[in-house]
């Protein structure tokens, strides 16, 4: 699909890019093919699609996979690849909202995702123990927290969350000129596999629950001394449970230094966030 096309589309179905929705159509076969490249593809995959828009993806993958199902919640974009892919029977078109809906099963979410709603599409699709294969299309400064460098300023609870389920291999940055209408910001394709093994503290539905409330009370304090960041997310519980001095006498038992919390590779986070738990 190029930009001509895309335009006489969204023209035929009277539809104005919607901002809200992050509606910014692949207008570049090159990135397309890019796509499939970077997901390795196989006649046994199952693929997820969020966001298919008007199919410039969900056209070559449907050529390659088992399955796709593809979630949509435009429903004028919805009805259109629904009449678009009725002679397929190897996808299916959803109507809804991803974060809303109960997913179906897949192997692999191969996406250019609506870009307001990263985090929580990574929280639902990633986060857990045995996610699936990751290829999408993301805000390049959440790329950038996701591939983190030690002690960077992009060190955030982003890079944590994600990099303690899925190990982020491979990135490249995309040009803003390869979509209609231009993004306002720019975007980096990221592939993301699953750890072979993740943490035993995050196997349980309620610890993960508890890990993700955990880091995201102190990773906005990164650039204080842990038992200060700690301290401040206990204070602001409605039932605090440790005192500072507590804090102080755990982390010490525990063999864990008092220095800044952006000196903490995700896995000692982990650790600390269960030390906490238990
Ligand atoms: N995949 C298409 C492409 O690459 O040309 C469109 C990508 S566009 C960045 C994001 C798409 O996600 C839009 O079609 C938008 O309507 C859809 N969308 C936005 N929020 C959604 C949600 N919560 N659940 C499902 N789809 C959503």
């Amino acid at each position: 699909m190029d930009k001509r096309e895309v335009q006489l589309i969204l023209k035929q179905l009277k539809i104005n890019p919607n901002k809200k929705l992050g509606q910014n159509f692949l207008i570049d076969k090159n990135i397309v093919n890019k796509i499939i490249s970077f997901s390795e593809i196989s006649k046994n995959d199952v693929i997820l699609e969020i966001g298919p828009g008007l199919g410039a993806l969900t056209e070559e993958l449907v050529k390659y996979v088992k399955k796709i199902y593809a979630i949509e919640i435009d429903y004028r974009l919805f009805s259109y690849l629904d009449e678009k892919f009725r002679n397929f029977d190897n996808i299916e078109i959803i109507y809804g909202n991803v974060l809303e809906l109960e997913l179906p099963f897949h192997t692999k979410v191969v996406s250019n995702i609506p870009y307001s709603i990263t985090g929580p599409i990574l929280e639902k699709i990633f986060f857990k123990n045995k996610p699936p294969i990751g290829v999408l299309m993301i805000e390049k400064n959440i790329a950038d927290r996701i591939f983190f460098s030690e002690n960077s300023k992009n060190y955030s609870r982003i890079s944590v969350n994600t990099n303690a389920f899925v190990n982020p291999v491979s990135r490249s940055t995309i040009s803003r000129m390869s979509f209609y209408p231009i993004p306002k910001i720019s975007l980096s394709l990221i592939k993301l596999v699953p750890k072979t093994e993740i943490n035993s503290f995050l196997m349980e539905k309620d610890s993960i629950a508890y890990f993700l409330r955990f880091i995201a009370g102190i990773m906005p304090y990164k650039n204080k001394n842990i038992s200060n960041a700690l301290d401040i997310y206990f204070k602001a519980l409605t039932k605090r449970k440790y005192t500072k001095e507590e804090i102080l006498m755990i982390l010490q038992k525990n063999n864990y230094e008092n220095k800044k919390l952006l000196n903490f590779t995700p896995n000692e986070l982990i650790e600390i966030s269960k030390v906490f738990y238990s």
